[in-house]
């Protein structure tokens, strides 16, 4: 299980950002996103998205954003802090997908996404504090990169036996499938 945990997200302000991380995580293989506050706009998008695109995504609100850390450790989940300030992506992500592979208790990944300015907690909980470059950008991208990376490309082929609308791939037209 892939998991992201957004921190920061600003009500109204954020919604279109956060709606895009969450989307994105979605896209590219993730199987849940966490809040650390509600905000129905972004919430009532995922749904959406899901209901006509299928899968099982799901939006979720934490209570306590390091208790939920602490015990995804606990469990021996690995917790990957996307920040422009970690050690680049291109060496240490070899590293992290073995880690993965180790042990079977040690499959599941939680990746914290930040807004605004991060708290220290975070850098100090996280196993790894990853950097997609070290210039700084956008959460989208970098959520993007990591997912993609951790897959190994294999999301961008995914596909939902449960869902309403499927594009067929096509170099030439905009082919839809309604079902
Ligand atoms: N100024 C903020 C700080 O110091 O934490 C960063 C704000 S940035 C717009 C929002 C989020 O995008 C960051 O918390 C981080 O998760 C992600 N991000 C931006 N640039 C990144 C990079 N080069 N590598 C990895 N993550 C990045």
């Amino acid at each position: 299980v892939v998991e992201v945990l957004r921190l920061g997200h600003r009500w109204g302000r954020d919604k279109r950002i956060s709606t895009h991380v969450a989307l994105t995580s979605r896209a590219l293989g993730a199987d849940k996103i966490l809040f650390v506050s509600n905000d129905d706009h972004v919430k009532d998008s995922v749904n959406r998205i899901v209901e006509q695109w299928g899968g099982d995504f799901k939006f979720d609100v934490v209570d306590s954003w390091k208790q939920y850390i602490w015990s995804f450790k606990k469990n021996n989940g690995i917790v990957i802090h996307l920040t422009m300030y970690g050690e680049n992506i291109n060496e240490i992500m070899k590293k992290i997908i073995e880690k993965r592979q180790e042990g079977k208790d040690s499959k599941n990944i939680l990746i914290i996404i930040g807004a605004e300015k991060v708290p220290k907690e975070a850098y100090e909980l996280a196993d790894y504090n990853v950097s997609v470059g070290n210039q700084p950008h956008s959460e989208v991208a970098a959520i993007a990169i990591l997912l993609d990376r951790l897959f190994e490309g294999s999301s961008l082929y995914k596909e939902y036996p449960d869902a309403k609308i499927k594009v067929n791939p096509s170099d030439r037209y905009k082919s839809v499938e309604i079902r």
